[in-house]
């Protein structure tokens, strides 16, 4: 199937082409046509799946067929010009957007206006704004004063506007929630069934999420009509195209040495690290500069000016580390980062899952690493059981952990205690495939990464095999 078949628009057929897009992916081959056709959708399918484009194209589609009177045409400027023109009184009026897009972060708000832009390049009359929580309110204003014909928003502060009138869904056309799962983690359903109730019962509603089953199931039911159920379990949902590896640190000092080693690899690009606290990410942030390397912070006591520029010197390759706490675990979009680091693991296991999906975006491979202290056994354990798949412990000659792999992986229960000297082999032959498997050889070289990836899933089930 190719873009072509799917019907498009020309000038999206274009700036398709130019985005360097040959193919549709999966979501794309289900959602575009359904959308077209008017359809409610379910769709459980993860970032990096493609799945901005698969509510966005459709979406413009439809925009670049509108006829002329139905476009939010005018601008609020236009519309004082024109009042002064007629001698009558300017009111500010409520933007009425045709289509609107929740989203649970800022930073995947952002990503989702400047794919739009990108996909409507050479479409005209279609404006794009993102109304964002943090962003000054005359700013807000000046946003909306363009009556843009697309919203993108955070829940809470879209609600403030409506609240003071200043945006009106009541033509809105397309409502689509993405990472629904993840709004509702984060306490936003009233908000949520707040705005559903200010859009016409006409609208077509598109909900995206990692799951559709419990509560996210729940709400799609109420405001979904006979909706076209979409679930992609794509290879990047397995993340088969990230090798992930976890090395066991004694403290602080080795965490941050076996940081500083592995960042120097030769293979890493771009990297994330990820901190459990906004201190500790300024603070990581600042000894990673004093050791030589260009990196920066990002949390969310940032003001979101400072967390644009950063984000885009990250982009533009400016700046090579970015130290980040979980409000960079979803949204960003940066296919040159090689690496993802959990400097602290996350405190949820999904959270696991988006933070590592920040690399091997785009059908690239990436790895991941987490650093882990013995202590934090028990959250291992809990991501694997998450994501059905064991981590290789991995151990860097000359960094080795004070307590033996052996004793590791008995803590680990992943073979009964005393047989493990056997499998002693297994630190250097991970070693092996640490040092010879960078990321960079796996690039140039798939089929290799996958032998070594299978190998270390058929170790582990070997050791679970002998655990039973
Ligand atoms: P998303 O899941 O929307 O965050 O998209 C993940 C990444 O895939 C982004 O970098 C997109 O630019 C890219 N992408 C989306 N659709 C395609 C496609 N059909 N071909 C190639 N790359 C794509």
């Amino acid at each position: 199937m190719t873009f072509e078949t799917l019907g498009l628009h020309p000038a999206i057929l274009k700036a398709l082409t130019e985005a360097g897009y040959s193919t549709p992916t999966p979501v794309q081959q289900q959602a575009v046509p359904a959308v077209l056709d008017n359809q409610d959708l379910l769709v459980s399918s993860k970032t990096g799946s493609g799945k901005t484009a698969a509510f966005m194209l459709p979406a413009l589609q439809r925009f670049a067929t509108l006829p002329d009177t139905e476009k939010n045409t005018k601008t609020q400027n236009q519309e004082r010009q024109a009042a002064r023109a007629r001698g009558g009184a300017f009111r500010f009026k409520a933007a009425t957007p045709k289509m609107l897009i929740l989203t649970p972060t800022r930073e995947l708000a952002l990503q989702i206006t400047s794919a739009t832009a990108q996909y409507a390049k050479y479409l005209s009359h279609i404006r794009t704004v993102a109304i964002l929580g943090g962003m000054p309110y005359p700013k807000q204003m000046q946003l909306l004063a363009k009556n843009p014909d697309i919203l993108v928003a955070t829940p809470g502060r879209l609600i403030d506007h409506l609240h003071s009138g200043k945006i009106d869904l009541s033509a809105l056309q397309t409502l689509v929630l993405d990472e629904a799962d993840r709004m509702l983690d984060m306490g936003f359903i009233d908000d949520i069934e707040t705005i559903v109730k200010a859009t016409p019962d006409t609208r077509q509603t598109l909900l995206f999420s990692a799951t559709l089953d419990g509560v996210v199931g729940k709400m799609a039911e109420r405001i979904t009509r006979s909706p076209q159920i979409i679930r992609i379990a794509s290879v990047t949902s397995k993340h088969e195209n990230i090798m992930q590896t976890l090395h066991f640190v004694d403290d602080l000092a080795h965490k941050n040495r076996i940081l500083d080693h592995l960042l120097r690899d030769v293979a890493l690009n771009q990297a994330l690290v990820f901190t459990a606290t906004k201190r500790d990410a300024d603070s990581v942030a600042d000894w990673l500069n004093i050791a030589g390397f260009s990196a920066a912070a990002l949390h969310g006591d940032m003001h979101q000016g400072a967390r644009n520029r950063t984000l885009e010197n990250l982009r533009r390759g400016r700046v090579k580390i970015l130290v980040a706490t979980d409000v960079a675990a979803r949204g960003i979009d940066i296919p040159s980062i090689t690496h993802v680091f959990n400097y602290d693991l996350p405190k949820f296991p999904e959270d696991y899952v988006h933070r590592i999906g920040r690399t091997g975006r785009a059908g690239k491979n990436g790895m991941a690493v987490s650093l882990v202290n013995h202590a934090e056994n028990k959250n291992v354990k809990r991501i694997e059981r998450f994501i059905k798949q064991v981590i290789p412990i991995n151990i860097i000659e000359g960094f080795e952990p004070k307590n033996a792999i052996e004793e590791i992986q008995k803590k680990r229960k992943f073979h009964k205690p005393g047989s493990g000297k056997k499998r002693h082999q297994s630190p250097s032959s991970q070693r092996h495939f640490m040092t010879n498997q960078g990321p960079a050889e796996r690039r140039s070289n798939p089929s290799r990464h996958k032998r070594s990836d299978t190998r270390s899933q058929s170790q582990s089930s070997h050791r679970r095999a002998q655990a039973a």
